[in-house]
């Protein structure tokens, strides 16, 4: 088959995307130019919602959450709470190449990274650091103390600073693979999970039909099982851009918050929809120097005295 080679991203993945071309160009599935992708965005530590430079949990640990999806086959690999790595998507890669399962978290998934030679690195920077330190002090707590206090579950909040990192490619043969990784919630409580290492919530791809990733609000993704449904809407015959819209329609209906969908089809076509005004997400097709920025369609969604949602209150995906 011969098919138009194409990769999707978040906005905040656009530089990654000439190289993921060029791994497409040089012959490589959409499985390598996904993870090639990842990887870049995860050792950058200007984004502050993705591998080195995430912002940590409430007791000032980065854990990262990864998966990674081949389309062609339903192989699956994912990673939760990772903590100490700085390549999080190929461990998860290497859950769905080496071992029987799908998903390995913390303290196993950190034991099966060392064993696969997986990059050790210290992920917290300085502005991390200081990020968690002002936020603890701000709620009356300190950095100092965070760790022997009893109860941490009266300082979880829902935070503006917050962010994931999409990718989904096809290549010219009509594979179809997708990747997500996340710091996920800035100062979660310890050991929260969010969408992007849960195949089917924040991450699916089937290249029968398409594949669909989430942003934003990972407990709503969890709830709906997002990226499973926005798939199989697509196998039904409704277009990306349906499926992406209906999807983030299920996911503002349950909850209020700032909450994405990028969804690529078999075909090539491509959309993303979101219930904040002014998003977009990158493109890049074969031909094409650089990725552009493309909007995406915006939902209106409301609460129930009829307020909008307001992108400021959560993240800046
Ligand atoms: N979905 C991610 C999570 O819930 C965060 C985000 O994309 O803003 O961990």
């Amino acid at each position: 088959m011969d098919a138009r080679a194409v990769i999707v991203a978040s906005a905040n993945g656009r530089e990654a995307l000439a190289e993921g071309m060029a791994v497409l160009r040089r012959g490589g599935t959409a499985l390598d130019a996904v993870e090639a992708c990842a990887r870049i965005v995860e050792a950058d530590p200007r984004d502050e919602s993705v591998g080195l430079g995430g912002l940590p949990n409430l007791l000032g640990v980065v854990e990262l959450d990864a998966s990674i999806m081949d389309g062609t086959t339903l192989r699956a690999g994912a990673v939760g709470a990772l903590q100490g790595f700085l390549h999080p998507i190929t461990v998860a890669r290497a859950v769905m190449d080496r071992l029987p399962h799908v998903l390995l978290v913390g303290a196993g998934a950190a034991r099966f990274a060392r064993e696969s030679g997986a990059e050790p690195a210290e992920l917290l920077t300085d502005a991390a650091r200081r990020y968690w330190e002002d936020r603890l002090r701000a709620l009356g707590e300190s950095a100092s103390d965070i760790g022997s206090r009893g109860e941490l579950a009266t300082l979880v909040r829902p935070v503006r600073e917050h962010g994931t990192v999409n990718f989904i490619a096809r290549d010219a043969k009509g594979g179809l693979a997708s990747a997500v990784t996340t710091s996920g919630w800035a100062l979660k409580y310890p050991g929260r999970l969010g969408d992007s290492p849960v195949i089917g919530a924040g991450n699916y791809a089937d290249a029968r039909a398409g594949a669909a990733t989430c942003t934003g609000f990972g407990e709503s993704a969890l709830r709906c099982g997002t990226a499973r449904i926005a798939v199989d809407r697509m196998a039904r015959g409704i277009s990306p851009r349906a499926a992406a819209r209906s999807a983030v329609a299920d996911a503002s209906a349950i909850a209020l918050k700032p909450f994405h969908v990028l969804a690529l089809g078999a075909d090539g076509a491509h959309a993303a929809a979101s219930n904040v005004a002014g998003r977009s997400y990158a493109v890049i097709e074969d031909g094409m120097a650089e990725a552009v920025l493309v909007p995406r369609d915006h939902l209106h969604t409301a609460g129930p005295d009829g307020s909008p949602l307001s992108g400021e209150l959560w993240d800046r995906t």
